[in-house]
C-alpha cells in the first residue's frame, strides 16, 4: 500500500519529464547525424568544384598554348621553314621550366622542335624526341587519328603520353593542327613536353593555394606509386584525402584535397562526442534529481506515516494513566476508603501514575524544544547521586508495582558535574523507564554511580530482551523503535533514547551501551568531571 503513491510519482516524473529528454536526445542523434552528413556533402561539393576549377585552369593553359601554336602553324602553312618557325615556337617554351620543349611533327623526319632554354642534363636530345614522338604517333596511330576527326569538328583534345627521361617525368601533349594544305590528311601533329613536377609546382599549387587561402591541403600522387611527387604542406600529410581526381592535362597524376589539420571526419567525430557528453551530462543531472526527489518523497511519507503512529501511540500511552487516575482519584473523593493503607497506595498509584505522565509529556514537550531549536539548558555543578536517589525514590512505587528488584550501587564521594538537573533526571527516567518497559521475567534494575578517571559514570542495568548489535546505533535514532515483535507488545514512542543521547551531547558526555540479545541492556550515561575538584 505504501508503494503506491511514490510509484506513481515516478511514474509521472519519468512521463512528464524522462521520455521528453530520452526522446529529445534521441533525436539530437539522428538529427546531428544528419547534420553532419550534409555538411560532409557540403564540404566535399566544395573541395570538387575546387578541384574541377583547377583542373578547368589546367586545360585553360593548355589551350593557349595549342591555339597559339597553331595559329602560326596555320597562318604559315606554306612555309615550313625551320629557321622561321623556331623562334615562334621558341616563345612558348621560353622562360618557362614548364614546358620543356615544344614542336611541330610536320612529318617522321621533319620536325621544328624548340627546347628550354636551359642546360639541364635531364631536358631530352632533339633526336631522342624525334624517336619518342614517332614512337607515340606510331602506337597510337588510331587514337591520334579519332583527334583528328574530333579537330575537324573544333573540339581539340591531346594525346598525352607519359615519358620518364634520364629520371625525370615528363608528358608529351601531341594534339592535331588542321589545314587542308597539310598532306596527306590535312594535318599535322603539335606537341608539348611537359615537366610534370613544374606543372604542378607552378601552375597548379599556386592556383590552388590562390583559390583556398591554406584552408585545404593538397597533393598530388603519381597514379602508379603510392608516396606523393608533390603536397602543398611543410610536413608530409597523412591520409585519408576526402577528394580525389585525375589531372586531366596530366592523366598519369592524381590531385588530393582534404581540410588543414582535422579531417571532416575527425571533426565530426569530435563534435559528436561534446553533443554525447553533454547530453550524458543532462541525462545525469536529470536522474540525480529524479532519485534526489523520490528520496525525498519517500523520506517524508515515513516521516508521516512515524507521525501518524505516533499520535495513535501517545493517546495510547497517555489514556491509561489518565484513566487509573480518575479511577483511583474518584474513588478516594467518594470517602468510601477507610483503610489507611489502602488509601495509601491509591495515592501512591496516583503520584506513579502521574510522574510517567509528567514524563511522558517532558519528552514530547522537549522534543519539539529540541526540533524548533528553543531548548535551552543551565548546567551547573551538581551532585549525581543525590539526584539518582531522588528519581529512584519517585520511581519506587513502580518498580514495587512492577514486581521489580532494583540494586543500587553509588560510590561514596563524588565528583561533581555540570549538569542541567532537570535533563539529567529525564535522561535517567527514560532510561528506568526502557529497562521496565523491556523486561520479560527477569524484573531486575541494577542502577549504579561510579567514577571512571576522568568521568563520573551513571548507568542502568536490566535483564530484559536486550538489543541486537546492528540496532546500537539505530536506536538513538528519532522515532526508531527495534522492529522486534516484542518492542511493539510495548507503549512507546522511539523519543526517548534520541533524548537522552542529546542530553549527553549538552553536556559534553556521551551514552554507552553493552547489550545482548536475551541477557539485557546496560546504558551508561558519560559525564565529564569538572576539572581541577
Ligand atoms: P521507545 O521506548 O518509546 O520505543 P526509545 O527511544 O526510548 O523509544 O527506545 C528506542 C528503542 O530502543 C526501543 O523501541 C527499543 O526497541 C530499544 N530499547 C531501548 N531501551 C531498551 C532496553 N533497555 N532493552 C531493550 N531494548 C531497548
Amino acid at each position: 500500500m505504501q508503494k503506491k503513491p511514490i510509484n506513481k510519482i515516478v511514474l509521472v516524473i519519468i512521463l512528464a519529464l524522462f521520455v521528453p529528454i530520452l526522446t529529445y536526445t534521441v533525436y539530437q542523434f539522428a538529427e546531428s547525424d544528419e547534420n553532419e552528413q550534409l555538411i560532409k556533402s557540403i564540404y566535399d561539393r566544395q573541395l570538387e568544384s575546387i578541384l574541377f576549377s583547377v583542373n578547368q585552369y589546367c586545360w585553360d593553359i593548355f589551350s593557349n598554348w595549342q591555339s597559339e601554336m597553331t595559329g602560326f602553324a596555320v597562318s604559315d602553312a606554306e612555309n615550313f621553314i625551320q629557321l622561321h618557325f623556331e623562334p615562334k615556337i621558341a616563345n612558348i617554351v621560353q622562360d618557362q621550366q614548364v614546358v620543356a620543349g615544344a614542336f611541330l611533327r610536320i612529318s617522321e623526319e621533319y620536325f621544328v622542335i624548340a627546347f628550354e632554354d636551359s642546360a639541364r642534363q635531364t631536358i631530352p636530345r632533339r633526336r631522342t624526341l624525334i624517336q619518342q614522338v614517332n614512337n607515340i604517333t606510331a602506337e597510337s596511330s588510331e587514337k591520334l587519328n579519332l583527334l583528328i576527326q574530333r579537330a575537324k569538328e573544333d573540339y581539340i583534345k591531346p594525346l598525352a603520353a607519359h615519358w620518364n627521361y634520364a629520371g625525370s617525368d615528363y608528358t608529351l601533349l601531341i594534339f592535331p593542327i588542321l589545314n587542308p594544305s597539310f598532306e596527306p590528311q590535312g594535318a599535322i601533329f603539335g606537341g608539348l613536353l611537359i615537366d610534370n613536377l613544374q606543372f604542378i609546382q607552378e601552375i597548379v599549387a599556386r592556383r590552388f593555394s590562390a583559390m583556398t587561402e591554406g584552408e585545404f591541403i593538397f597533393a598530388v600522387q603519381k597514379k602508379s606509386e603510392r608516396g606523393f611527387i608533390y603536397y602543398s604542406t611543410e610536413e608530409k600529410p597523412s591520409e585519408p584525402f576526402e577528394v580525389r581526381t585525375d589531372l586531366w592535362i596530366l592523366p598519369d597524376l592524381e590531385l588530393k584535397v582534404k581540410m588543414a589539420g582535422t579531417t571532416l571526419e575527425r571533426m565530426s567525430r569530435a563534435r559528436s562526442r561534446k553533443n554525447l557528453l553533454l547530453l550524458a551530462i543532462v541525462n545525469i543531472v536529470f536522474i540525480t534529481g529524479l532519485v534526489y526527489v523520490v528520496y525525498n518523497v519517500t523520506k517524508e511519507m515515513e516521516i508521516a506515516k512515524i507521525k501518524s503512529n505516533l499520535v495513535a501511540n501517545l493517546s495510547h500511552e497517555i489514556r491509561t494513566p489518565v484513566a487509573l487516575i480518575r479511577m483511583y482519584a474518584e474513588t478516594l473523593e467518594m470517602g468510601r476508603i477507610m483503610d489507611e493503607s489502602k488509601k495509601n497506595k491509591y495515592y501512591k498509584t496516583i503520584l506513579a501514575e502521574t510522574v510517567r505522565l509528567s514524563q511522558l509529556i517532558n519528552n514530547m514537550l522537549d522534543f519539539s524544544k529540541i526540533e524548533s531549536r528553543k531548548k535551552e539548558y543551565r548546567l551547573s555543578p551538581g551532585d549525581l547521586s543525590s539526584l539518582t536517589l531522588q528519581v529512584l525514590d519517585m520511581y519506587q512505587h513502580n518498580f514495587e508495582q512492577k514486581n521489580f528488584s532494583v540494586t543500587v550501587e553509588i560510590e561514596p564521594r563524588l565528583a561533581e558535574v555540570n549538569m542541567d538537573s532537570e535533563a539529567v533526571t529525564q535522561a535517567l527516567v527514560n532510561l528506568l523507564d526502557n529497562a521496565m518497559k523491556y523486561s520479560a521475567d527477569d524484573k531486575y534494575i541494577g542502577v549504579a554511580l561510579k567514577e571512571q578517571a576522568e568521568h563520573v559514570v551513571l548507568s542502568v542495568a536490566d535483564h530484559g530482551i536486550g538489543i541486537p548489535g546492528d540496532e546500537f546505533k539505530k536506536i538513538f535514532q528519532k522515532f526508531y523503535r527495534v522492529g522486534d515483535s516484542l518492542v511493539h507488545n510495548t507503549k512507546g514512542s522511539g523519543l526517548g533514547l534520541s533524548l537522552v543521547e542529546h542530553i549527553m551531547n549538552v553536556h559534553n558526555g556521551r551514552v554507552e551501551l553493552i547489550s545482548s540479545v536475551g541477557h539485557g541492556s546496560t546504558f551508561s550515561l558519560i559525564f565529564p568531571k569538572i576539572q581541577g575538584v
